[in-house]
């Protein structure tokens, strides 16, 4: 059938998955990572193991593709770039670039006229001197973040005096929301005003790392629509293909903010594989793929549970789960404390 040759930078449990989807659509996937025991080496077509800046085997790589896409967005921006001279990136380097920066994607969200946290960029520890108002705040690293690694939360001035912050790296400021959910929505397009999206995703997160998803959400209608609207207009503005997620906060007000968005497909969306006719990561294959968009239906309410280090391990050894649990082990070889290892959803 397609016999399309897909080239996946990262390997981690997402670019897993995205082989699987890419399988059932006869599509070959061919991964690059820089981790040699990367967990989606079990779940490829071929594997590449190299630097994320090493020349030689980036060409080795983009020889063996038609097209290449990513399961994460902290890919320096050169590689992406001096691929896409050889072989279409998707989604296109530019948006990666607007996105793995804290600043410019805050600012891009502010431009549309979409509600962020309130932020300012912080270059200096004697820069949060004048930023009184942002706090209690968080500091974060303006690039390279992720399952809040980086992340320093701040309640005054002093501090900073105990905390032993890194000043090398910049870093962005943004105040506390006092939050009363996070939601999460996930939309992949295909073209101009061509896409399909799923229902808001309820997150619960513990130590800045998700930990359950569910849906539906608990929101009213305007948090519902707002949150699809807002998506669309982001994917939009970004001429993105693929999908994408936006993360929100909700206040104790009930105002909606943009978190982040990730362009990639997203640990929220673990639960589409089961609760959807089309899962986040099948989408994402038809779109970067110019497959054909099949109306989303959705199958049953659900909610996921992260399995995060040893909470893996009670499952590996064949816990009983029901038969309407479906258990994903990423055969990750190492268990580490706040690493991902699996996940269990339950259609409900
Ligand atoms: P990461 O890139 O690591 O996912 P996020 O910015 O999404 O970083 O932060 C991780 C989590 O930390 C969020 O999902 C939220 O629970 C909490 N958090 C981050 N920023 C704020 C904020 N400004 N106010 C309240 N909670 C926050
Ligand atoms: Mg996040």
């Amino acid at each position: 059938m397609s016999g399309i040759n897909l080239g996946i930078i990262g390997g981690g449990q997402l670019g897993s998955m995205l082989s699987e989807a890419a399988k059932k659509l006869n599509i070959k996937t061919i991964i690059y990572c820089d981790d040699i025991d990367a967990p989606a080496k079990n779940f490829c077509e071929q594997f590449i193991y190299g630097d994320y800046q090493d020349k030689n085997k980036i060409r080795e790589f983009v020889n063996k593709v038609d097209l290449v896409t990513y399961e994460f967005e902290n890919i320096p921006f050169e590689t992406l770039n001096e691929i896409n001279k050889i072989k279409t990136v998707i989604p296109k380097p530019s948006v990666n670039k607007l996105i793995q920066h804290r600043l410019t994607e805050k600012d891009f969200i502010n431009k549309l006229n979409i509600r962020t946290t309130k932020y300012a960029s912080v270059e200096r520890k004697t820069d949060i001197d004048a930023l009184e108002d942002f706090l209690p705040g968080i500091l974060k690293t303006t690039t390279l973040g992720y399952d809040g690694k980086g992340q320093y939360r701040i309640k005054s001035k002093q501090d900073l005096n105990s905390l032993n912050i890194d000043f090398s790296k910049g870093y962005i400021l943004e105040k506390l929301v006092k939050l009363k959910k996070e939601i999460s929505v996930i939309v992949t397009r295909f073209g101009n005003n061509s896409y399909e999206i799923y229902e808001p995703i309820e997150n619960t997160h513990e130590d800045q790392i998700l930990k359950y998803s569910k849906i539906p959400a608990e929101i009213n209608k305007r948090l519902f629509d707002e949150s699809k609207e807002w998506s669309i207009r982001i994917a939009e503005e970004l001429k993105y293909i693929g999908t994408l997620c936006v993360e929100f906060f909700i206040d104790r007000n009930e105002n909606l903010y943009v978190n982040e968005i990730a362009p990639r497909v997203h640990n929220s969306g673990h639960l589409t594989i089961n609760a959807y006719n089309i899962s986040q990561f099948e989408n994402h294959i038809r779109a970067v793929c110019s497959l054909e968009k099949i109306p989303l239906k959705k199958i049953s309410n659900a909610k996921m549970i992260n399995l995060i280090g040893n909470q893996i391990i009670p499952y590996r050894k064949n816990l009983k789960i029901d038969h309407n649990q479906f258990f994903f082990d990423y055969q990750k070889k190492e268990v580490k404390t706040k690493r991902k290892m699996g996940h269990i959803t339950t259609l409900i």
